[in-house]
């Protein structure tokens, strides 16, 4: 039995967060970001073995040995001759967040293999890295033999002729949260979803229109309000996990709650031989990453708010 081992092809930023209104900003602050880099972060943590593979400009070495030293290997994020790639992040003081992504290094065309690594049981994407890139790594997952679980979190969403060219047939799990799960839906039906849709709605409907692949299970998250999933099999609907606290800042609890989800696909993949989930399986794993996300909706920061395995109720 192979050891499971996640590829994350993704990006990593600088994230700059500016707090204050609107013309002198009152505080100052340099972290590290890119959703690439939250969720590899969040698979560490879980306890799976995780790879990125992106790149940096020089004014991103720092991010390269911080990822290191949280226990995601490295060793695919090239230093290349361009800045790194930046989120410039305005936090007002009633807590709303604006952001503005240079996308930089995370843009840098990378050479694209002809196949992936057989050391890999798990590739997982976003979109903050060249649409081709993503494109090619979707296809090859499934070009590997045996063929590597995909995982798609299309965030931020892309454009509309993008959607229409993603090898949807390649994808095994697709992540999205509310409002990125009724973009898909509106474009493609080609209808708008009226505001008050139920959720449980608008994912048959995405499932049932032509051009996506109904075998691909779909996991919506809700916020405070948890967490949908509909797979071959069924659906399943679980609360957010309750929470010890306040709400202190929900900015990374997406990517804690992929990271999780997909750490928890990998030991799945060890203790089973069948690589399908059952419904208790699947809820189980929905269970931990509800857990994790609502730890990191109490702590600030984003990477930094993500709790390690052993944090979560046992
Ligand atoms: P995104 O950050 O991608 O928009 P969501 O807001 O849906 O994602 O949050 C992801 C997960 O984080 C949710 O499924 C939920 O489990 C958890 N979460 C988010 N907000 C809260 C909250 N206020 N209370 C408890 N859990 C939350």
């Amino acid at each position: 039995m192979m050891t499971p081992r996640c590829l994350v092809r993704g990006s990593l930023n600088n994230d700059e967060y500016l707090h204050g209104q609107t013309i002198f900003s009152t505080k100052y602050e340099r972290r590290a970001g890119g959703k690439g880099a939250n969720q590899a972060v969040a698979i560490a943590k879980a306890g799976g073995h995780v790879d990125l593979l992106g790149a940096v400009g020089e004014d991103g070495i720092w991010l390269i040995q911080y990822l290191q030293a949280i226990g995601v290997n490295t060793d695919n994020v090239s230093v290349v001759e361009t800045h790194t790639g930046r989120a410039m992040i305005q936090v007002a003081d009633d807590g709303e967040n604006s952001i503005i992504l240079y996308p930089g290094a995370n843009f840098y065309s990378l050479p694209l293999p002809r196949a992936l690594d057989a050391r890999y049981t798990h590739l997982l994407l976003q979109n903050e890295v060249l649409f081709s890139s993503t494109q090619t790594y979707l296809r090859l997952s499934k070009s590997s033999n045996p063929p590597i679980v995909s995982i798609f979190n299309p965030s931020p969403m892309p454009s509309k002729e993008q959607i229409a060219h993603i090898p949807w047939i390649s994808l095994d799990w697709l992540i999205v949260n509310q409002g990125e799960a009724t973009t898909l839906c509106e474009i493609f039906t080609e209808e708008s979803i009226l505001e008050d849709t139920p959720i449980p709605e608008i994912i048959t409907k995405l499932c049932n229109s032509p051009g996506f692949y109904r075998s691909t299970n779909i996991i919506c998250t809700l916020g405070a309000k948890g967490v949908f999933a509909r797979t071959p099999h069924g659906t399943i609907a679980l609360p957010a996990a309750s929470l010890q606290g306040p709400v202190i800042d929900t900015t990374g609890a997406g990517d804690c709650f992929t990271g999780f989800f997909v750490a928890g696909l990998m030991e799945h993949s060890v203790s089973k031989a069948s690589t399908t989930l059952s419904l208790p399986e699947l809820e189980a794993i929905l269970r931990t990453s509800v857990e994790a996300s609502a730890i990191c909706v109490q702590r600030r920061g984003t990477i930094e708010s993500i709790p390690t395995r052993n944090e979560l109720p046992q």
